[in-house]
């Protein structure tokens, strides 16, 4: 029978923020993570990935709920794990074997040992010279290569990586990705099990045997994917892409889904993806051009996006109903056409048309700035209403987006200067 390395029963966490209240960031969370496998973490932006792993290797606990590592609940830091960081977290001051002799700081052993083991390790990452170095010194995929080394050289049972190659340019993630997936599959590493979170589902299927993909708000396993092909996987090979796609699908459903329950209800301000109107229209004319239907996955590999930018633009076009997602295919509606070909002018017609139908919160701040007399209304005034639902700091981003739809709108305008928003006059008169 497999054995399980990993447990993770029932877990939720909340945090209790001044200005929104106790926010739910993991809900019922249950994961069991066997002996020999490679798990990937896929999920929106801010869903709560990594919280989750944090929560495995025992930085943060858990509201509710445990983790098990062989079987026991962990107290504490769990004694099994070596963490490797998006940032690397070098220390400057030190060189790459003091970097990676931290790994050993906490262990007993001789200082000649633990030499001994980080330069096997210094080796073993393709670092072989570069002792001495300090991590300015390094390109970006050699500094990724010292906090892996890092995290190694504690010969962990489990492997937990947050976007570990998010940081590097292409070419050298991919060099990386290929080495440690070498490490991996041929044994030269003591690792049982590696626990990845990606925001690349092609980077998952490249290289895990099991895709976990979380909602938001919270986050819940959505899906829990077999990725049974032997190594080395070729992109190119159907298998291979039809499993890209089905997961793409499944991540940009559950997204789409979430908006349409919320704009149903249409009672709380919901928040809208942080898409500028520029790269809206762009987006909406692109899929104009290709033609009828575009399967979303092979669009965000032909403008080299990766998920998480790509994903706020499909939600936002969706938001307004420019375009419909089907089956991980995208397709503009008849407004989306006629807005791909329209003139400058009569863009900001149907785009104003589709902010006051679909984005509430819109609407929220046109009715305001109508019942004022003259008009106007200090930025500050609307910051405070938004920090009540969105906290202090989305709220300041939420209302820059927001301006910027209603300015390209000509619904709105905004006075940079003086903080204020003000109605077009336009606007102002429809009211009269
Ligand atoms: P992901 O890694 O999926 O992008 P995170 O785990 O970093 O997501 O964060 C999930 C959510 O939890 C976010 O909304 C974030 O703001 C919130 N969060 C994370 N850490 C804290 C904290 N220490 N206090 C309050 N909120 C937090
Ligand atoms: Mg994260």
């Amino acid at each position: 029978m497999e054995k399980n390395l990993i447990e993770l029963k029932k877990i939720s966490k909340r945090y209790d923020l001044p200005s929104q209240g106790n926010v739910t960031v993991l809900d019922d969370i249950n994961i069991n993570i066997n002996e020999g496998e490679f798990v990937s973490i896929l999920g929106p932006s801010g869903s709560g990935k990594s919280t989750l792993l944090r929560i495995i290797a025992g930085l943060v606990s858990p509201s509710q709920g445990s983790v098990l590592y062989n079987g026991k609940p962990i107290v504490g830091t769990n004694p099994g794990v070596g963490m490797v960081f998006q940032s690397f977290a070098l220390f400057p001051w030190l060189t790459v074997i003091e970097n990676v002799k931290l790994g050993l700081e906490n262990k007993s052993l001789r200082e000649e040992e633990k030499m001994r083991k980080a330069l096997s390790v210094i080796d073993m990452i393709g670092l072989d010279g570069f002792e001495g170095a300090y991590p300015k010194e390094l390109s970006g995929g050699m500094r990724q290569r010292v906090g892996i080394g890092r995290a190694l050289v504690m010969e962990p049972d489990i492997l937990l990586m947050d976007e570990p190659f998010s940081a590097l340019d292409v070419l050298t993630a991919e060099n990386l990705k290929r080495d440690l997936l070498e490490l991996w599959t041929e044994k030269k590493i003591p690792t049982k099990s590696i626990i990845m979170v990606t925001h690349s589902i092609e980077e998952a299927v490249y290289m895990s045997d099991r895709a976990i993909v979380l909602s938001r708000d919270p986050a819940r396993v959505i899906s829990d994917i077999p990725i049974t092909m032997p190594h080395w996987r070729d992109k190119q090979e159907p298998k291979f892409t039809s499993l890209v796609d089905r997961i793409y699908s499944i991540l940009t459903k559950r997204e789409i889904k979430t908006i349409e329950v919320e704009e149903v209800q249409k009672k709380k301000l919901e928040k809208v993806q942080e898409v500028p109107a520029g790269a809206l229209t762009g987006f909406i004319e692109l899929v104009d051009d290709l033609g009828k239907k575009f399967d979303l996955y092979k669009l965000a590999d032909q403008l080299s996006l990766n998920l998480e930018d790509f994903l706020p633009i499909v939600e936002a076009a969706h938001l307004l109903q420019f375009a419909t997602i089907h089956q991980g295919d995208i397709d503009l509606t008849e407004i989306g056409h006629q807005f791909a070909d329209a003139s400058v002018l009569e863009r900001k017609i149907l785009f104003k048309e589709q902010l006051m139908k679909y984005v509430p919160i819109m609407e929220k701040i046109v009715w305001i700035l109508q019942s004022k007399s003259n008009n106007k209304m200090e930025r500050e005034f609307f910051v405070e209403i938004f920090e009540k639902h969105f906290g202090a700091e989305e709220a300041e981003h939420q209302l820059d987006i927001l301006i910027d739809w209603g300015r390209y709108a000509e619904l709105i305008s905004y006075d940079e200067k003086a903080e204020v928003l003000y109605l077009e006059s336009e606007t102002a008169a429809i009211n009269e």
